[in-house]
């Protein structure tokens, strides 16, 4: 599930694609460093040859925010964990590690990430870097669970970052787009490993919307899933079982059997819904009845497993996406213009909507700097046309000043941009200290984030 490289017959150069295919690129150089020294040596490589540089994660961004024309710098050789303190919790990983990877020898540890996202493909940089995030009204994205950063500048040195160590360096980086220089090593602070009670069930679209702010606030971790022309949606609690359910023999489901999880996950989740996706894409007409038949196949599953095992799960169809953090209180709003607007839409969209919370934080380019979010996903079948979707969904979300997921499909500029977020000239500010030159640019960077020589 890394990026996938491959070679390009006409050019005779290595073509870089993400996983939805929708950006490309042809770097004029690959290096895959093995060592912290190596990659000081291939930032100053690129900059003795006039070329910028990109490092790569698992290309799982659907935006071209790690693209490159210059070096590309695979990092799937600078992983796994290098330092662990079981009692503080305090984790150092090289960060070309794959959240799967982290989450299997955090496990060993007998610790585990406090929060996480739906799938475990992303290398732990490139997770951090765009702002990737799970759910739970208390608990911020994957970034705030990081406590100190190594990376190497434009100039080839290697510095630390913390709190109390260059912090506007750490409140930039931590989401920093790839734009401030190489991620070498995170160190997480982490949590003692636990156990989830996942419980999903349908529920009216309806009633979810109005106990959305009692549901967000009595489960660790709350999201809902909904078909856009269905009434239903799919709601999932998922709870952190703690010692005193063991202890007070609260009855607790057990874990799904391995045929059930194969069945459900695997053949239900991914073989049979990418089958009705490939029927709708071949007879678009049909989607919205499609979508509904998906509705009323909703059904209820409550389980208890390793943390991780609860909130990844494999996601094999393809699809494009874009998703926007907006102010909580405004959920509502959006989605009752969203269901206004889906059925009135030219092509029919065949993908769910899905819907999480995380609390405030900090970051200046986090998508939940300063305020409570609620993130609203939408998604559209690889294939099927979506920018008539996209483009309404982004105008319903403007109203509210939603902030775009930087890995998610958006067509916003540093013009748009810099008015939500507070910080935004603060993090131009870090980047032109560090990266006078723009050694770590590329195109999307420019749009997003203005020249940087202004
Ligand atoms: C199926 C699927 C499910 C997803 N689920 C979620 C989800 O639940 N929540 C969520 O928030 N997002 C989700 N995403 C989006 C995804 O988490 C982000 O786009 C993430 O950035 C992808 O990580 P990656 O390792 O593939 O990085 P890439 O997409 O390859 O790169 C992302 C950025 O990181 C930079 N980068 C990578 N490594 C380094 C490094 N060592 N130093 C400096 N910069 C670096 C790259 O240059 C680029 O700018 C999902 C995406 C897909 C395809």
């Amino acid at each position: 599930m890394r990026s996938q490289p491959s070679a390009h017959p006409s050019a005779g150069r290595r073509v870089w694609r993400n996983w939805a295919g929708t950006a490309t690129a042809t770097p004029a150089r690959w290096s895959r460093p093995r060592s912290e020294a190596e990659i000081c040596a291939a930032v100053k490589d690129a900059a003795a040859a006039g070329l910028t540089v990109r490092a790569l994660g698992s290309g799982h961004s659907f935006t071209a925010v790690a693209a490159t024309s210059g070096v590309a710098l695979d990092m799937s050789g600078w992983t796994g964990i290098t330092a662990a303190d079981t009692a503080s919790g305090l984790v150092t990983a090289r960060s070309g590690t794959t959240l799967r990877a982290l989450n299997a020898e955090l496990s060993g540890l007998g610790l585990a990430m406090a929060n996480l996202g739906d799938i475990d493909a992303q290398t732990l940089a490139g997770a951090l870097c765009t702002g990737t995030h799970g759910t739970g009204a208390r608990l911020g994205g994957l970034a705030t669970q990081v406590e100190a950063l190594e990376l190497v500048l434009a100039d080839g040195s290697v510095v630390t970052c913390s709190a109390s160590c260059r912090p506007e360096l750490f409140a930039a980086a931590r989401v920093g787009l790839g734009a401030l220089g190489v991620i070498s090593a995170v160190t997480l602070r982490c949590v003692p490993s636990f156990r989830l009670l996942a419980d999903e069930r349908p529920q009216s679209v309806d009633e979810v919307l109005e106990q959305f702010d009692e549901l967000a606030a009595a489960n660790d971790h709350f999201e809902f899933y909904w078909f856009p022309y269905g009434r239903q949606a799919l709601v999932k609690r998922n709870n952190r079982l703690t010692g005193h359910d063991a202890v007070l023999g609260t009855p607790v489901p057990p874990a799904l059997p391995a045929w059930r999880r194969f069945w459900e996950f695997e053949v239900t989740e991914n073989v049979g819904f990418g089958a009705l996706c490939r029927l709708g894409r071949a007879r678009p007409r049909l989607i919205p009845a499609l979508n509904r038949f998906s509705s009323a196949a909703l059904s209820t599953r409550t389980y208890t497993d390793t943390s991780h095992r609860v909130f990844v799960t494999p996601r094999r169809v393809r699809f494009a996406e874009s998703e926007y953090a907006v102010p909580r209180e405004s959920l509502g709003q959006v989605i009752t213009e969203l269901r206004r607007a889906v059925p009135r839409l030219h092509d029919p969209v065949m993908f769910p909507v899905e819907v999480r919370v995380a609390a405030a934080d900090d970051i200046w380019l986090s998508t939940g700097y300063g305020r409570e979010s609620a993130y609203v996903a939408i998604h559209q079948y690889t294939g099927l046309p979506y920018q008539e979707y996209f483009d309404r969904f982004e105008s319903i979300v403007a109203a509210v000043d939603g902030r775009p997921h930087w890995g998610k499909l958006h067509s916003l500029d540093s013009g748009r941009l810099r008015s939500l977020y507070p910080r935004f000239d603060e993090f131009r500010r870090v980047r032109a200290e560090v990266d006078p030159d723009g050694r770590f640019g590329n195109a999307y960077l420019t749009r997003i984030l203005g020249r940087h020589d202004l």
